[in-house]
């Protein structure tokens, strides 16, 4: 059904959507993006998808900008464990211990520029100038919620938008990462999908959004007040940029660097069933979180496309086995986003509640209300349907637990990271 016809693709525009949006993701004219609204959620699910698929945002760089745009080959050391960081100094000829003292400036103190780096001899600050850099990211706009969720977006050196979130909490923060940029998964309820996938976030990038969002709100060197607990729940699919991913959690563990275990870590899967299956067997691995979305493989289906490809069955068999292997102080929980009318009944409430304990699985199920955003066709369950779910579950002996929206009104809450811009950005600092 996808066609490259473009008068085509008009009769299918005038046929299913409402209208036609623009809505501007100007990265100083860098971008261009166009979304197609649609109109009602499930009726058209076939269509729907025809549409997601022929009209996903193009995002490409304006032609004056593509000469402008120079990608900057330099290596980020940002992105370096500590014994590649070795390797690097040794090899242009310096002593190791200086390897130490540029991953304790870059991780531990979170410095972004050489210069800053007054324990260095300046020579050696001008030669990692020139072959290397610490700082690729470059914040476009924050803003703040009135409930104090900060989200920063971003833009990397060769122009794809980064969105980092920071909560807040009473005894701790936490910060959602973002593992790509866009998203190649085609969930419906979800804003990052419109993007499609822009491109795959390096361990450097993952890392440095970290280390600017510290920054942002503590100030560079500066102690953070609360411990920091990280999830990459952001935009992208962090399974299908694994080897990535798993680097930056490595460098970020490093007791003399930023020293967030993988304890503190916990990455959302919408089901990567040989990545559940490798993380298996990994020792330093991160806490685990799938996203279910629906208690069928009929809705499933529709909602999490990905479930064409691992369905409830192979993907909760692999959650078994990785249930089966979890240590002391590992979290393994699912995810269920909560939409109005259409997962939310009792009757899918007992699938759901069915399906975990036939597969004998114990982990505990977040219920997320879904975060609305146009043109999402959603809407989020009612409080008083999450509870009655919820306690369906519990009936059939299901931990469930209310997960509280953060930063909504800023579109910081998970599945609205699309990239927004808003009127109202907020130099917090
Ligand atoms: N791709 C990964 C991680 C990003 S999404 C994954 O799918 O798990 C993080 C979580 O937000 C997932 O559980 C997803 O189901 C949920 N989510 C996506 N869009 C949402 C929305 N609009 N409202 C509420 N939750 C949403």
């Amino acid at each position: 059904m996808r066609t490259r016809n473009p008068s085509i693709r008009l009769i299918f525009l005038s046929t299913f959507a409402t209208e036609d949006i623009s809505f501007a993701c100007d990265y100083s004219g860098t971008w261009s993006n166009q979304l197609v609204q649609r109109k009602s959620p499930l009726r058209i699910h076939s269509t729907q998808q025809m549409l997601i698929n022929d009209y996903r945002p193009r995002y490409r760089p304006a032609r004056a900008n593509a000469r402008i745009i120079e990608m900057d080959k330099r290596l980020n050391m940002t992105g370096l464990t500590r014994a590649e960081l070795v390797k690097f100094i040794v090899d242009i000829g310096e002593p190791a211990y200086r390897s130490r003292q540029i991953f304790a400036a870059l991780q531990h103190r979170r410095q972004q520029n050489f210069d800053d780096i007054s324990d260095l001899p300046k020579a050696l600050r001008e030669r990692l100038r020139e072959t290397a850099t610490a700082s690729t990211l470059t914040i476009e706009s924050r803003y703040l919620s009135e409930d104090g969720t900060r989200r920063l977006l971003m833009k990397t050196h060769d122009g794809f938008p980064v969105e980092t979130v920071f909560i807040p909490e009473e005894r701790r923060d936490t910060i959602c990462f973002s593992s790509q940029s866009g998203c190649p998964l085609q969930c419906t309820f979800c804003l990052t999908a419109q993007l499609g996938l822009l491109r795959s976030l390096t361990a450097g990038e993952i890392v440095e959004q970290i280390i600017i969002a510290l920054n942002d709100v503590y100030g560079i060197g500066e102690k953070p007040l609360r411990g920091t607990n990280l999830v990459g729940m952001g935009a992208g699919e962090p399974f299908l940029n694994f080897d990535s991913l798993l680097k930056a959690i490595r460098i970020m563990a490093d007791p003399q660097g930023l020293f967030i275990v993988p304890h503190r870590v916990t990455v959302s899967t919408a089901g990567v069933v040989p990545r559940i299956r490798e993380l298996v067997s990994i020792p330093d691995r991160p806490n685990l979180a799938i996203s279910l979305g629906a208690p069928t493989n009929e809705m499933r289906d529709v909602l999490m496309p990905i479930n064409k490809k691992w369905p409830l069955e192979e993907l909760l068999m692999a959650c078994k086995e990785f249930e089966q292997t979890l240590k002391a102080g590992e979290r393994f929980t699912f995810e269920y986003v909560m939409l109005d009318s259409v997962n939310d009944s009792d009757e899918q409430a007992r699938q759901l509640a069915n399906l975990l304990n036939r597969h004998e699985l114990h982990a505990k199920v977040n219920l997320i209300p879904h975060n609305p955003a146009e043109p999402l066709p959603y809407q989020p369950s009612p409080a008083a349907r999450v509870e009655m779910f919820r306690s369906i579950l519990e009936s059939k002996g299901v931990h469930g637990f209310v997960r509280r929206p953060r930063g909504r009104d800023i579109f910081a809450a998970c599945g609205q990271l699309a990239a927004i811009r808003q009127n109202a950005s907020v130099h917090a600092g």
